[in-house]
């Protein structure tokens, strides 16, 4: 019997999770899993088998042995002819294999846990298909985890109407990707059926916060966006899992630079940059004088990027700027890199989990977009005041089209001397460590959030 002292215990929530495919998507699932789990909730993760890169699936396995309490189960992926899709993109063909499997096998797999859950949260690639299952068999309410900006989520809820979106003025056709533009391509098809089904849904999760985009998400929740859009929760930034291996070399590097001095380049998990341009964003940074750390990436998914750096530089490249520059082409650990006292700035593709960790750092972004939501984030980030968009941006720079190495060079010069984008970056910091802290907004909406689930 508990003893009079005892606190009354707490009912636990049950919450299944399903994400989709790619570190995107995958990563903020899991920041969110380890976040039910620190207040308490049983989790139940369906892991969608088999896994495209190499990143997500260490991924997976770091988080379930160091989250022992989470209940995996395997979701084993039926047969899907890829060539009966219009899409060569890999992540893209998986994000459709997952939304076409998924009415199938969640119901063997949820339905006999013993408890039931109280929720199912989900990707919004995965809306369309999972939503109805949820409520018509399984019988649960469906949250989605958007994984993006709340600009973007104000511009999938109206697509494919871009321009007027209410809270997120700066938004407009221009930003809207050329695979969007294209109502044949797979992702296009995806994109316009999962944004009709979040009228379907019991609540979209977001991972931002209320100083960051305050005027979107009241937008979004005061019914000026879309007509019968659920209730959208502002819930990050969705805190790291942090890292058990060997401190890593680039760490090490980064302890030998002086504070706040090099800028970090990497443009995400899954986005490659032409050859021709790799080669003069080497020309820009060398050129700018600046310190720098630079993750090269040149192919989509990480198994088959093998080529060697020294095939990539043959010109002496990195044998000029070794005092100063270090280059790696392998998977790094990005949140210690931005929380390291040496990085001044971050040139990014502005992909929504690098702005989030930006923002929860303080480091002011130099932004340059390379597909899907990431103009509109870049958007974002401008508004913010936290970074600056590279001038002369236009779609297909960094693919087709290569952006000069004196403009980037400029570009990098202005970010390292811009005083007042590091003053609101250093803001932004504080208000992210506020938002999740105890009273925090995106934490009291989790914490009652939970409350709700466990009643249910
Ligand atoms: N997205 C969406 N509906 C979909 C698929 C994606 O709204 O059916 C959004 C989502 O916000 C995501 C963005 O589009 O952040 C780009 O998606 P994708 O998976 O191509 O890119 P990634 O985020 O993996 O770079
Ligand atoms: N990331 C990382 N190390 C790398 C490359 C990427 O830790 O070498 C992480 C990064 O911190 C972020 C995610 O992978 O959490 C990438 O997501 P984002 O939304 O920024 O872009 P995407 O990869 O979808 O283009």
């Amino acid at each position: 019997m508990p003893s009079s002292a005892d606190p009354a215990p707490q009912p636990s929530a049950h919450v299944a999770i399903l994400p989709s495919a790619g570190m995107a998507h995958v990563t903020p699932f899991l920041r969110f899993a380890s976040s039910l789990v620190s207040f308490g909730c049983r989790v139940t993760l369906l892991r969608p088998l088999p896994i495209v890169s190499s990143a997500e699936s260490l991924q997976f396995s770091d988080f379930l042995s160091s989250h022992p309490s989470v209940h995996c189960l395997d979701l084993h992926l039926l047969p899907f002819d890829p060539s009966s899709a219009n899409s060569t993109d890999p992540f893209c063909l998986q994000l459709e294999s997952i939304s076409r499997s998924a009415p199938h096998l969640l119901p063997d797999l949820l339905l006999p846990l013993d408890p039931k859950p109280s929720a199912l949260v989900t990707d919004i690639s995965l809306a369309s298909s999972v939503a109805p299952v949820s409520r018509a068999r399984l019988n649960l309410p469906c949250f989605i985890l958007f994984i993006s900006s709340s600009s973007m989520l104000s511009f999938l809820a109206r697509f494919p109407n871009a321009d007027d979106i209410p809270g997120s003025p700066f938004v407009d056709a221009s930003m809207v990707p050329p695979v969007l533009r294209d109502p044949n391509n797979l992702f296009a098809q995806q994109f316009s059926a999962n944004g009709a089904a979040l009228v379907a849904t019991d609540g979209v999760l977001v991972n931002t916060f209320d100083a960051l985009e305050p005027r979107a998400l009241a937008a979004l929740n005061q019914g000026e966006v879309l007509e019968g859009l659920p209730h959208v929760f502002a819930i990050g930034p969705l805190k790291p899992l942090g890292s058990k291996r060997a401190r890593a070399m680039e760490l090490e590097w980064l302890d030998q630079q002086p504070e706040r001095s090099v800028v970090y380049v990497s443009f995400g998990s899954r986005t490659a940059l032409s050859e021709a341009q790799i080669k003069e964003l080497a020309r820009g940074l060398e050129r700018s004088g600046f310190r720098f750390m630079w993750v090269v990436k040149m192919k989509i998914v990480d198994k088959e990027d093998e080529e060697g750096l020294e095939g990539l530089f043959r010109d002496g490249f990195m044998e000029r700027v070794k005092e100063r520059g270090l280059v790696v082409k392998h998977w790094v650990e990005q949140g210690e890199i931005l929380a390291h006292r040496a990085v001044a700035a971050f040139m990014s593709h502005s992909g929504w989990n690098s702005v989030t960790e930006a923002a929860m750092h303080g480091v002011p972004m130099l932004v340059w977009p390379l597909g899907g939501d990431q103009r509109i984030n870049a958007g974002v980030v401008e508004a913010s005041g936290m970074g600056r968009l590279l001038k002369g941006w236009e779609w297909g720079c960094g693919g087709e089209k290569v952006v000069a190495g004196e403009v980037i060079e400029e570009a990098l010069r202005e970010i390292m001397e811009d005083v007042s984008v590091g003053a609101v970056a250093s803001c932004m910091k504080d208000e992210a460590v506020r938002a999740v802290g105890v009273g925090g907004s995106s934490r009291d909406r989790l914490t009652g959030l939970i409350e709700k689930w466990s009643k249910c």
